[in-house]
């Protein structure tokens, strides 16, 4: 492999400064758009560096927490200044790590700042409630207090937006943070992280250790000084964070995969529909967990529907995210290449119609990079494994049927329930799917793949631990309840 000259290092950050981890030792971070790009190199940190931070952590809340709520607040205000005095840099650093088109980076990033500034609002709401005692005399209350120390294991997909609406809460509502970036995405972490520092919060009250799942990740799911544990990624190692945390009694939260469908009812405004499949299943690559990945559409505007997909589809510039006309960048990775590789080969063998795309892009410019082409099934049955299993690429697997009954069924038929869509223009129809359909996102001729930082997020089924991130829904996850008497 040609290296380039000289990639930075990042360090781990602990106790209020940037230190290299205890094993010496150092991961590559690869440009997913041309594999031969060493983004940089990322510690591959050890258990000890985790106890380390940990520690800091620990010591660092006990003062943390005494701070009045719009005083953390106040900091988080300045951490939202400075990502967004740094916004071009991270989105590039972004693009250049995971592969997502700039402006899509850009756009993500931007949603970092506003998520900063929205939890630092909260610093100043309610945090308890006057419930009427039997005692007259007496004045009960409920206070929301931190749980302490939280370790927070995410993803490469959204590398700014997922750790900060994880940090953020945490931070305002008192408690203190590590982080465990995806190894895949660590450069754009420590640099999130970096404005943070630059914040000058408290030292030990936001510390970052990044390596392998297997060893830090696992070595959060088991510390017994993390109390909370807020985890997205996938539903095996989300499994493996409720497993863990449930035998040491720590509270965790999971928001894991998806299998999102999109119903195109008979009287569907097809070209709005055609736009919102491409853009909820194809940007980013179709590596969003709210991606839409299964397109079911009644029979009558089945033909019509199709053709306008496809010719829309055939438009679609793959590219480098930097470059200005790229519209869909590779896949973050060269295991997430193969992985979606591997389930088009499933869903050919298993016997549904590929009618575009399936298979990696060769060509002279993007060879050296992760390129797979945008790919569309047809007479997919919803026991196929592309019907089941999340891909996280972008793979549209189409079903046609007769009614909206079996459309609403076949929409149901997975373990997973994290977001939907249907269009139509009956309001009868809408009723209803809000109403039958297993979706803890339900979107009403709008694209899956969209949400809104002030409202709750999460799935039902499978799709997460039934808790909700982000809005106010935040404070469940972050605080305990205490309900105090007190009698004069
Ligand atoms: P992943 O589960 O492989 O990794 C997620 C994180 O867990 C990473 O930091 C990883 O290092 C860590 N990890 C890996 N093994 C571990 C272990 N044994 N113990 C503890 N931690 C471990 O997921 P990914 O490939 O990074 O991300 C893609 C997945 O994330 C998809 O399934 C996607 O649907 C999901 N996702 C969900 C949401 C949501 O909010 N529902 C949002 C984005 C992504």
């Amino acid at each position: 492999m040609t290296l380039q000259t000289e990639p930075k290092t990042y360090q781990n950050y602990i106790n209020g400064r940037w230190v290299s981890s205890s094993g010496n030792q150092v991961d590559a971070s690869i440009n997913p758009a041309n594999k031969n790009e060493v983004v940089g190199y990322i510690q591959k940190s050890t258990k000890e560096d985790l106890d380390q931070a940990v520690a800091a952590a620990k010591k660092a809340q006990v003062q943390w927490r005494k701070l009045s709520g719009p005083a953390r607040g106040e900091y988080l205000y300045k951490v939202a200044n400075i990502l967004e005095s740094h916004l071009d840099e991270i989105a590039e650093t972004m693009t250049k790590e995971m592969g997502k088109t700039l402006p899509e980076a850009k756009g993500e990033t931007a949603r970092g700042v506003a998520i900063l500034r929205y939890y630092a609002g909260e610093g100043m709401r309610k945090i308890g409630e006057v419930i009427p005692s039997t005692d007259s005399e007496a004045l009960m209350f409920t206070s929301r207090v931190p749980l302490g120390v939280v370790g927070v294991i995410t993803p490469w997909n959204f590398p700014v937006a997922i750790p900060i609406w994880k940090i953020a809460p945490a931070l305002v509502y008192g408690n203190a943070v590590i982080l465990k970036p995806a190894q895949e995405t660590a450069v754009t972490a420590a640099k999130v992280i970096q404005c943070f520092a630059e914040a000058e919060l408290p030292a030990g009250v936001v510390n970052m250790v990044t390596g392998p799942g297997s060893v830090i990740g696992q070595g959060i799911i088991d510390h017994p000084d993390i109390n909370g544990i807020t985890f997205t990624g996938s539903d095996q190692v989300g499994k493996m964070v409720a497993q863990g945390a449930v035998a040491r009694g720590a509270k965790y939260q999971l928001e894991m995969g998806g299998k999102n469908p999109v119903i195109v009812a008979a009287d569907a405004d097809l070209d709005l529909a055609v736009d919102a499949t491409i853009s909820g299943g194809l940007r980013s690559t179709g590596q969003k967990c709210t991606a839409t990945s299964r397109v079911i559409i009644q029979k009558e505007v089945y033909e019509p529907f199709k053709e306008k997909l496809l010719n829309k589809i055939k438009e679609i510039k793959i590219g480098p995210g930097l470059h200005g006309d790229t519209w869909m960048g590779p896949c973050a990775s060269e295991s997430q290449l193969n992985t979606v590789l591997s389930y088009i080969e499933k869903g050919k063998a298993e016997g549904a119609d590929l009618i575009y795309g399936g298979k990696r892009c060769e060509d002279s410019e993007l060879k050296h990079g992760f390129y797979v082409y945008p790919t569309v099934f047809e007479n997919v049955t919803s026991e196929m494994t592309i019907a089941q299993e999340e891909i996280f690429g972008p793979v549209l697997a189409l079903i046609k049927v007769e009614t909206l009954e079996e459309a609403l069924e076949i929409a149901n038929d997975v373990r997973f329930g994290l977001s939907a869509s249907i269009f139509t223009q009956n309001i009868g129809n809408m009723l209803s799917f809000i109403r039958e359909i297993d979706a803890g996102l339900v979107r009403i001729n709008a694209e899956s793949a969209g949400v809104e930082l002030q409202a709750p997020f999460g799935g039902m089924k499978q799709s997460s631990s039934h808790s909700r991130e982000q809005g106010q829904a935040a404070i469940e996850f972050f605080t305990a309840i205490k309900t105090v008497f007190v009698k004069p």
